[in-house]
C-alpha cells in the first residue's frame, strides 16, 4: 500500500502538488553538484496547524519530511535522500508584524530577505543577513546563513529572537521572546537555528532589526596578489574601525563577474568595501582603510559614488557564484566554505590558491573575508570519477588546513549530506550529544534524515 495514501484526507484541497517540474525542483539543488532524488510528494501547507497535521501523519508512519524554503542551500540539504515529503513553506509568506520602536519583526518562514527589506525601508530599518540568493527566512534560519553584512551585524543566529517550532509529533512550541536578551533556561533558539530541518519546522520567526545608517560609502581596492588583499582585510578588522562589508574576489571571479554582469572592473584580486555610520565616522574609517590598503600595495580606492553604482557593486558580488558557474556551463560547482581564525586568513587563501592550481582546476576564490570565511569554487564534471576524486581531495585539503588552525569546515553553508565526514573530523567528541538531542526531539527520525549525521540507526527509511 502507498504509505502516503490518506495524506490528502488530513489537508484542505490543493496542498499536494503533483506538477512534474515542481516535484523535480524539490528533488535537486539550484547550484549543487549533489545527485538529485525527487520526493514522493510535495506538500505546501498554508498554516501552522496544517504543518502540524502533516507531521503527525508522517510521524505515525515513519515517513521522512524535508522542510523546504527556496531550495538554495548548497550541500544537498533539501534533497530527500530517503524519499518522503518535501514540505514547502513558500505559501506561508506573511509579514505578521513590524514593530519599529522595538526593532523587531515577526514573519512567516516563506518571506525572503529581499522582500522583508523592501517592507522595512519605509520604517528606516534593515534586516542585515544577505546570502547571495533571495532565500527564505525559514531556510536561512535552517542553515544559520550569513553574508556580506556578517562582519558588522553577525549571522542568522544573532538575529533570531524567537522561533515558533512544530516538532516531529506535531507539538507546537516557542523558543524565545521579543526581548533583546534573555537568560531564561537553555538557549533553544540557538539550537534550532542551524538544525537544517532535522529537529522541527519553523512556522514563525521573530527577528532583530537595525536602523539604516546615515551614511553609506562603497569602494573597490585592487591588490597585487590575493595574500596582500587578505592581509589588508585583516588589518582593517584589527584597526577597530567599524567596517560595514569587506569582501574578497580574486582575478578569476572578477573575470566571471565582468562577463556575466557586463561590468568593467579591473581584473585583479580586489576588496569590495563598504563603510557606514555617521558622516564623520565614515570619513575617518575611509582614511584608515585607504592607508592600510596602500601599505599592501593597492593603488588606491575606486569609489562607487551614487546609490545605483553601489547597488551594482553588491549585486555583482552577490551574483559572483552564479557568474563563476557560467564560465563552465556544462559543469557543476563544488564550493568550499571554510572559516579560519582571522589572523590565519592570508595563509589560508595562499594555500587554497596553490592547492587548486596543483590539482589543475579552473577555480575561483571569493569570500566574506572580514570574518575569516572564504569560498573556493571549482566546476566539476559529476560524471567523471577521476575529476570528482581530485575535487574531493582539494576540498579535503582546504578543510583540514582550516581545522588544524581551529577553524571550521563550514562558516555559513552548513553540513547537509555533503559535509557529514568533515563534521565528524571537526566535532567527533560532541557528536554523541548532538545525536542524543536528535533522538530525543525526533525519536522516529522523520525530520530530514541523512543530513548532518549519516543516521542509519534511525528507523525512517522512506
Ligand atoms: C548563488 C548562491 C549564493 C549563496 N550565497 C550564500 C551566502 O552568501 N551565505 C550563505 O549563508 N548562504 C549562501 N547560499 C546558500 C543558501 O542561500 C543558504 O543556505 C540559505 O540559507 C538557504 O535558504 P533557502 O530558503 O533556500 O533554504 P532551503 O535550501 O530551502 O533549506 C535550507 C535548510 O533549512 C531547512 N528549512 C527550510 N525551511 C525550514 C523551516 N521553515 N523550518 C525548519 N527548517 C527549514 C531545510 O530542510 C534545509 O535543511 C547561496 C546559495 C546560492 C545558490
Amino acid at each position: 500500500m502507498d504509505p502516503l495514501s490518506g495524506l490528502e484526507d488530513v489537508l484542505p484541497k490543493g496542498r499536494i502538488v503533483t506538477d512534474a517540474d515542481e516535484v523535480g525542483r524539490h528533488g535537486g539543488g539550484i547550484f549543487t553538484y549533489h545527485a538529485p532524488r525527487p520526493p514522493d510528494a510535495v506538500v505546501c501547507p498554508q498554516s501552522r496547524d496544517e504543518v502540524a497535521e502533516v507531521l503527525r501523519f508522517a510521524n505515525g508512519r515513519g515517513i521522512p519530511v524535508v522542510p523546504f524554503g527556496e531550495g538554495s542551500s548548497l550541500e544537498a540539504h533539501t534533497i530527500p535522500v530517503r524519499g518522503g515529503i518535501s514540505l514547502d513553506l513558500g505559501r506561508m509568506d506573511g509579514i505578521v508584524e513590524v514593530r519599529p520602536d522595538d526593532f523587531v519583526a515577526r514573519v512567516q518562514p516563506g518571506v525572503t530577505h529581499e522582500r522583508l527589506n523592501a517592507e522595512l525601508k519605509e520604517h528606516g530599518l534593515l534586516f542585515p543577513v544577505d546570502p547571495g540568493w533571495d532565500a527564505a527566512l525559514g531556510g536561512m534560519a535552517g542553515t544559520n546563513a550569513s553574508g556580506t553584512n556578517a562582519v558588522r551585524y553577525g549571522v542568522m543566529r544573532d538575529q533570531v529572537l524567537d522561533l515558533e517550532v512544530v516538532l516531529a509529533d506535531g507539538t507546537v512550541m516557542r523558543t524565545g521572546g521579543m526581548a533583546m536578551k534573555s537568560s531564561a533556561g537553555y538557549h533553544l533558539t540557538g539550537l534550532f537555528v542551524g538544525s537544517e530541518g532535522t529537529l522541527g519546522v519553523f512556522t514563525e520567526l521573530t527577528l532583530r532589526l537595525y536602523p539604516i545608517p546615515e551614511k553609506v560609502l562603497a569602494a573597490r581596492a585592487v591588490f597585487p596578489g590575493i595574500e596582500e588583499a587578505g592581509r589588508a582585510a585583516v588589518a582593517m578588522i584589527r584597526s577597530g574601525m567599524q567596517i560595514g562589508r569587506v569582501e574578497l574576489v580574486d582575478a578569476r571571479t572578477i573575470e566571471a563577474v565582468n562577463a556575466y554582469k557586463n561590468t568593467d572592473y579591473a581584473v585583479a584580486p580586489t576588496l569590495f568595501l563598504e563603510f557606514s555610520g555617521s558622516e564623520a565616522g565614515v570619513e575617518a574609517d575611509v582614511s584608515v582603510a585607504r592607508a592600510i590598503s596602500e601599505a599592501e600595495g593597492s593603488g588606491g580606492f575606486e569609489f562607487e559614488a551614487d546609490e545605483a553604482a553601489r547597488e551594482r557593486l553588491w549585486e555583482a558580488r552577490h551574483e559572483a557564484g552564479l557568474a563563476i558557474t557560467r564560465l563552465n556551463p556544462d559543469k557543476k560547482p563544488m564550493t568550499t566554505d571554510v572559516c579560519v581564525p582571522i589572523s590565519d586568513l592570508p595563509g589560508a587563501l595562499a594555500h587554497a590558491r596553490e592547492t587548486i592550481a596543483e590539482h589543475g582546476f579552473d577555480g575561483a576564490i571569493l569570500g566574506h573575508v572580514g570574518d575569516g570565511n572564504y569560498h573556493a569554487v571549482f566546476p566539476v564534471d559529476v560524471g567523471d570519477e577521476g575529476e570528482m576524486g581530485r575535487a574531493e581531495a582539494v576540498s579535503g585539503r582546504i578543510v583540514r588546513y582550516a581545522l588544524e588552525r581551529g577553524g571550521t569546515c563550514t562558516g555559513e553553508h552548513g553540513i547537509g549530506s555533503g559535509k557529514i565526514g568533515y563534521l565528524e573530523e571537526e566535532h567527533g567528541d560532541s557528536l554523541p550529544l548532538m545525536r542524543g538531542i536528535k533522538r530525543l526531539v525526533d525519536p522516529n527520525g522523520i525530520m530530514n534524515p541523512g543530513k548532518i549525521f549519516a543516521g542509519e540507526e534511525w528507523p525512517a527509511s522512506g
